[in-house]
């Protein structure tokens, strides 16, 4: 492939779409039409204007990539694990070559700053090697029998799995989510989100090149009628979704008999006790939160933060000098750090959650409102939001905006801190500031998320380390050797002698 390292925008697009064949769906290693003939359109958050048309792909189209799937399963899960790590890790090598290209792509389509999508390619690049570096570790066990014989068990790929993305990461989320499954043996059907498709079609370019027929099928297109379609297919055992928690549920009632992972939204607290270093405590509020990278749309972001009543101001000063440094700008500038929210439905949404937390009583310390810089008129901007004197039980503090809206909480009672920390639905993430050991561990047992940082925050995430969520934040683990072995299936084998 002639890798295109191209920066400018408008190049970058006209060059991915001449590689897509028009922006079409990668399926047996074809690009294709939606069978139905149907586009959508995918429009640049950061003008409100249009960007491209992809198929509109539905049932039919997933009919199609399920049976390519099929096809190239045999041959793919019959080779050593090894030769499918030495194939992936040359996909990995020219994910990482067209890295300036998918992060152009994910600014321009996403609205997530150019600079940080560049890097996200190399992530979603370097979970492919990371995943290819465990593959042999997917083995199996004896087990002792009575009366000698033999009892051992053969870990197996499920076949086609499918997997559902969110827009949030689009080629992050797009290579890096693939790799478990593709090494296990299996092949996938993937559905990138609606709203950021492009960069997930031009992955589909590099499939073709770098992998056989079928083991990688793109399919565009909706929830209603294409998601659900992948996780209605009976040929599909497994289904990976990220997601929203709607979106999960439904899932959940579609699926049948199959094996689900959901790794759904979280409302993760950060919890700052008054022995820390403040500069240190702020900064890490202000990171954790997601405001540069996506704009707070990030299952991860630190959207309440807990701060002992003794150290508030002081704390509070800290966290609004930081905020106050965040430039906004368009995408797909190498300056910008902070870009706009996804849609114009999300934009309307997240500013009604800031009504509705100014209307309930809490105070508005920054942020709250479109930019006045007359360059960010038409997109999608909200400054970066700071509400203070947040209540538990308050909108703001109970429900995932996924938008760049902080609330603070001041606390004295830890029992009580801890209870209100618990009292969402969600459990994914926590992080917790203090210099007090003891403190510390005791927190982290009580408290109901599935990943806690200590002195640290979201925004750092350690390979090999599982994460997902308690309670309505999912089900499964990623990231690390559970993640691989989720995509294989027990067998046991019996033998007498
Ligand atoms: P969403 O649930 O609206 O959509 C996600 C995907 O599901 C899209 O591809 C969509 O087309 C598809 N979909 C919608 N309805 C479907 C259905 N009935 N059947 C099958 N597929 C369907 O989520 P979103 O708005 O794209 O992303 C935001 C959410 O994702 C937030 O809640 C966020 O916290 C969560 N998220 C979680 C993680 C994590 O690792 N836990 C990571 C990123 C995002």
């Amino acid at each position: 492939m002639n890798v295109a390292v191209k920066q400018q925008g408008i190049e970058v697009l006209k060059w991915a779409e001449r590689e897509t064949r028009g922006w079409k769906l990668m399926i047996g290693g074809e690009w294709v039409e939606s069978a139905a003939g149907r586009r959508c359109t995918t429009v640049n958050p950061s003008l409100d204007i249009p960007l491209a048309d992809v198929p509109d792909g539905d049932a039919q189209d997933i009919e199609r990539a399920v049976a390519a799937g099929r096809r190239a399963f045999p041959a793919w899960s019959a080779l050593h694990v090894d030769e499918r790590a030495k194939i992936l890790r040359r996909f990995a090598d020219a994910i990482r070559a067209l890295a300036p290209s998918f992060g152009m792509l994910d600014a321009l389509d996403s609205g997530n700053p150019y600079t940080a999508m560049v890097e996200d390619a190399k992530k979603g690049a370097g979970a492919i090697d990371f995943f290819c570096g465990l593959g042999m570790e997917i083995k199996g066990e004896t087990i002792p029998t009575p009366g000698g014989g033999l009892d051992y068990t053969r870990p197996q790929p499920y076949g086609v799995v499918g997997r559902i993305l969110p827009f949030n990461h689009p080629i992050s989320f797009a290579a890096g989510k693939i790799a478990a499954p593709l090494v296990a043996g299996n092949t996938v059907v993937l559905k990138p989100a609606e709203q950021t498709p492009l960069s997930a079609l031009l992955l589909g370019r590099l499939a073709q090149e770098h992998l056989p027929p079928g083991v990688l099928n793109i399919v565009t297109g909706d929830g209603p009628n294409c998601g659900a379609a992948l996780v209605r297919h009976p040929h599909v055992r497994r289904i990976a979704f990220t997601g929203g928690v709607e979106t999960g549920r439904a899932i959940m009632r579609e699926a049948g008999i199959k094996s689900v992972s959901l790794e759904l939204g979280g409302k993760n607290p950060l919890i700052v006790f008054p022995d820390v270093d403040l500069d240190k405590a702020a900064a890490a509020a202000v990171a954790g939160m997601n405001f540069t990278v996506s704009q707070g749309q990030s299952c991860g972001s630190n959207s309440r933060v807990f701060v002992h009543r003794d150290i508030h101001d002081r704390f509070m000063q800290a966290v609004l000098q930081r905020v106050a440094q965040i430039r906004l700008g368009l995408a797909d500038r190498e300056d910008t750090k902070m870009g706009p929210v996804i849609t114009r439905e999300h934009y309307n949404r997240v500013l009604s959650y800031i009504d509705s937390g100014k209307a309930q009583g809490a105070r508005l310390r920054a942020g709250g409102k479109h930019p006045a810089d007359p360059e960010l008129e038409r997109g999608y901007f909200i400054e970066p939001t700071v509400f203070d004197e947040v209540r538990h039980g308050m909108k703001i503090e109970q429900e995932e905006i996924f938008g760049p809206v902080m609330s603070v909480l001041a606390w004295d009672d830890p029992e009580a801190m801890l209870r209100e920390v618990n009292d969402v639905e969600y459990g994914l993430c926590a992080n917790i500031w203090t210099n007090d050991i003891s403190t510390a561990l005791r927190l982290a047992d009580g408290i109901e998320a599935g990943y806690i940082w200590i002195n640290g925050h979201g925004g750092k995430r350690f390979k090999g380390a599982p994460f997902g969520g308690f309670k309505n934040s999912g089900i499964g683990r990623e990231h690390s050797l559970e993640e691989l072995l989720s995509y294989t299936q027990i067998k046991n084998i019996n033998v007498s002698y």
